[in-house]
């Protein structure tokens, strides 16, 4: 029986067989636990060997009909065209140089290579069955990703929605100023707070911190407002929230700032969903291949 393989790169490399939309064994690097590895800090060849050798430890000599794999940023026809946090695989033809790492191990399966955040769409998509004709989903950590499915021909970086005029909102890594990702991201919040950690600032703020209070706030309108530009392109519907920072997420402040946003009443109507186990549903997604 042939099976899929899923891939998914985020701060660790995740390598999972999927049988159907079964996750079956899945692999992780670095291993939990074991010394930390900066994967910006691989070449490309060496991630490459990396992936080649976590895929034959979980396909156990199995056949393999697709592999998909999920890398952050701009990643379309096969390229990561952009990603800003594992800078080294700019330009890189994923799809062709990882199909042919793995033709020496005898896999002839086609590759296809997506964003990391379209990959989860696809695994929400693919186990949740029908339930929407549009699936979108944040993901929220170190940046803020946006996955949709179907995957459009678009860019889909969301993340850097402009959601503030302020001149001094230049947190961004990418750079660009008034950026959801910069105000919501991690590194944008250790540079707001003078290093501190995005859990410390949440907790300040619910116990009074009045500045930590402002900026949870300005975390939740930010999020809101990203979200009312997606409404306000493509519709209402039902928004995922992952990724450990949704476990910031005060869901009913998040409604009440996007009904102050959007009021046609043809747009009315979308609500969000917190979805758990975001890497099991996103190698799942990847797998599916589409
Ligand atoms: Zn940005």
């Amino acid at each position: 029986m042939a099976i899929s393989i899923g891939v998914l790169i985020t701060r660790s490399i995740w390598v999972g067989a999927v049988d159907g939309i079964e996750l079956g064994a899945v692999h992780m690097f670095p291993e939990p636990g074991k010394h930390r590895v900066e994967l910006k800090s691989l070449r490309p060849d060496e991630m490459l060997a990396e992936i080649r050798r976590m895929v034959a430890a979980v396909r156990q000599g199995a056949e393999v009909d697709c592999i998909g794999a999920g890398f952050p940023g701009v990643v379309r026809h096969g390229v990561i065209e952009d990603s800003p946090n594992l800078g080294p695989l700019k330009g890189m033809r994923i799809a062709v140089e990882l199909a042919a790492a793995l033709a020496a191990d005898g896999i002839a399966a086609p590759v296809i290579a997506l964003n990391d955040a379209d990959a989860l769409a696809a695994g929400i998509a693919a186990t949740r069955g029908a339930l929407e004709k549009l699936i979108r989903v944040w993901y929220l950590g170190d940046g803020i990703g946006f996955g949709r499915y179907p995957r459009g021909e678009g860019v889909g970086e969301a993340g850097h929605s402009v959601v503030s005029l302020d001149p001094k909102e230049r947190f961004c890594g990418c750079g660009g100023h008034g950026h959801l990702e910069g105000i919501c991201g991690n590194r944008a919040i250790r540079l707001r707070f003078l290093d501190r950690e995005p859990e410390e600032v949440f907790a300040s703020a619910h116990q009074g911190d009045a500045r930590a209070a402002d900026f949870v706030k300005l975390w939740h309108r930010a999020l809101a407002g990203a979200t009312a530009t997606s409404i306000h392109l493509e519709g209402p519907g039902r928004f995922y929230l992952a990724g450990p920072n949704a476990d910031f997420v005060d869901a009913k402040l998040l409604d009440i700032y996007l009904h102050d946003m959007v009021k046609m009443s043809p747009l009315e109507g979308s609500r969000f969903e917190i979805v758990p186990t975001s890497h099991d549903l996103a190698l799942i997604g990847a797998a599916a291949g589409k």
